[in-house]
């Protein structure tokens, strides 16, 4: 079944100037799709329209069978958790701001989801500028560390769909490898829409989507592509 779907969807913020013309993809559930190609190939535009914030003029969207047009913008959002670009750490442990917002989580199930984003060993760690009482001093984590607390959370909640938008995420200040290795541990098994830069990096999804000034060019998976080059 598929989670979501793009049937024949076009869209142009301007209507002299096309930027999706008539594509169609599904993301079936439990798979991860990636959808590559180079900047201004309309990639953002996907996820945009897929929260609803602007309209297709041709096509239709579905997520979960449901048409999006009738569907609230919060209720797509509930269904479909991206990893924000920014992370506002709270003054608490790591763990405590993975925990964030799943409140009922077990102290394993935090562990689990640090643990898949490779942050396990900051979970009883301050972040930085909040020392204790006691003179503890809090750790200063990186650009990409943060988001790894951003993407334990986001695991944490597990939302039916994930959403991983390399595009506008600080997932570019990673390293490739450490790129492809993340995404591969968190979209493992679940419904998964990856949004890439470039090929290398979305090597384990199911099926990769090249997208090219519009338009679908190719797709398949990632030995498929690179014999076809
Ligand atoms: P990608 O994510 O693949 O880099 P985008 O979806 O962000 O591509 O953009 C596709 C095209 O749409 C680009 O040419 C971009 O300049 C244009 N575009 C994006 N946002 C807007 C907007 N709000 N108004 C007009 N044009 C836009
Ligand atoms: P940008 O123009 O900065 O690239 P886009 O408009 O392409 O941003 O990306 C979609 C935006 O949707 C993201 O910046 C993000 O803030 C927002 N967004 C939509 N849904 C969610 C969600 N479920 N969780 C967090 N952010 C979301």
């Amino acid at each position: 079944d598929a989670a979501v779907a793009f049937e024949d969807v076009r869209f142009s913020y301007n209507p002299d100037r096309p930027i999706l013309k008539g594509i169609s993809f599904t993301v079936p559930a439990g798979r991860t799709i990636a959808i590559v190609g180079p900047s201004g190939a309309g990639k953002s535009t996907i996820s945009r329209l897929l929260f609803r914030f602007y309209e297709p003029q041709g096509g239709r969207i579905l997520v979960d069978g449901q048409d999006i047009a009738a569907v609230t913008q919060e209720s797509l959002r509930s269904a479909i958790g991206m990893v924000p670009q920014d992370t506002v750490l709270f003054n608490d442990t790591i763990g405590y701001n993975i925990r964030y917002g799943r409140w009922d989580a077990s102290e394993e199930e935090v562990r689990e989801a640090a643990r898949l984003a490779q942050i396990d060993r900051f979970v009883e760690s301050l972040p930085e500028g909040y020392d204790t009482p006691v003179g503890e001093r809090g750790l200063k984590l990186s650009g990409g560390e943060k988001q790894r607390v951003a993407i334990a959370r986001t695991i944490l909640k597990s939302p039916p769909i994930l959403l991983l938008d390399e595009a506008t995420s600080a997932l570019d200040s990673f390293t490739e490898k450490e790129i492809q290795d993340a995404l591969d541990r968190v979209s493992r098994g679940r419904t998964t829409l990856v949004i890439a830069h470039r090929l290398s990096t979305v090597v384990g999804a199911d099926e990769i989507i090249v997208l090219d000034k519009g338009e679908i060019v190719e797709r398949g998976s990632h030995a498929q592509l690179l014999a076809a080059e």
